[in-house]
């Protein structure tokens, strides 16, 4: 059995529609994939009609834009109950501040880059929640940059003057919002250092007291020892340890299934979840 629990479509930053991504999720020969959208659900209904035409598991999930002190966390969420009207009231939230934001840093990178807020849009499925990988693709395609990660190196860094952040919910609200939802929360990529700031174990042992699930501790962005750190760490709170691609489809180099959860671990997350 081949699990990838981490992957995104074009109804957020992803390159593959849903029934694309499926797609190849079956040429990659995963027997199960999860949609993991940022801040949305709206990939699930193409992604779970194309999922059952072909026979492969689908996970239905999504990774929450979160923030702790300031600090951006992903939180991935899995089974959740989508009209939660909890959980849809800060998904939403924060997609329209997504939206805001964009604007924000296009009118900040026009000053000295011919770019547009309609070029961005361009680049993004009517509804799906805008990133700067959209910005990234609208500055490609201007000739500006030759691809998504020159521009994060560039115009798109964290700590460059054209950076605006977004609204975003707690960190520990989002676990309990999850758990509320019925579904099963695992913190993304907890050591990924390269993408910006981390948050200190502290952290997550607060995330795990409101009720954490797991830590996607096998992941193309963590080091030898932070996948040491994290499966310790996961043992002494008794959390699950999942591996995943974080495939984006061609705008990231991650690859379906370079990363993989065992089917137990899946097991677990369903019997969490009651499903
Ligand atoms: P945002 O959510 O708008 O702050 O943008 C961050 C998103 O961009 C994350 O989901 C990453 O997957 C994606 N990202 C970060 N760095 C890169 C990169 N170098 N190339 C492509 N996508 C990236
Ligand atoms: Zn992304
Ligand atoms: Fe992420
Ligand atoms: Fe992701």
């Amino acid at each position: 059995m081949r699990i990838d629990l981490h992957t995104h479509s074009t109804a957020s930053d992803g390159t593959d529609s849903p029934a694309e991504l499926v797609r190849a999720a079956r040429r990659a020969g995963l027997d199960v994939v999860a949609i993991t959208d940022h801040d949305t659900t709206a990939g699930w209904a193409e992604a779970s009609a194309e999922a059952e035409r072909l026979g492969i598991g689908l996970v239905r999930g999504i990774e929450i834009s979160c923030a702790h002190r300031g600090t951006s966390i992903h939180l991935l969420g899995y089974l959740i109950d989508p009209t939660h009207p909890g959980l849809l009231a800060e998904l939403e939230k924060t997609r329209v501040s997504r939206e805001t934001r964009a604007q924000r840093i296009v009118e900040r990178l026009a000053r000295d880059v011919p770019i547009t807020y309609d070029e961005v849009l361009a680049q993004a499925r009517d509804g799906s929640t805008i990133g700067r990988p959209h910005i990234a693709d609208a500055l490609v395609a201007a000739g500006i940059v030759a691809d998504r990660d020159v521009a994060f190196a560039s115009y798109l860094r964290d700590d460059s003057p054209y950076f605006v952040s977004h609204y975003a919910p707690h960190v520990v609200e989002a676990v309990r919002l999850v758990r509320e939802a019925g579904g099963v929360p695992v913190m993304a990529h907890p050591f990924a250092a390269a993408r910006g700031r981390t948050v200190g174990d502290e952290v997550i042992e607060e995330m795990a007291a409101a009720g954490l699930g797991g830590l996607e501790v096998h992941h193309r962005d963590h080091s030898a020892e932070a996948v040491a750190h994290g499966d310790a760490l996961a043992s002494r709170l008794g959390l699950l340890v999942t591996g995943s691609s974080d495939y984006h489809g061609t705008g990231k180099l991650n690859q379906l299934g370079e990363r993989t959860t065992p089917p137990e671990t899946l097991a677990r997350i369903r019997e969490l979840a009651g499903t």
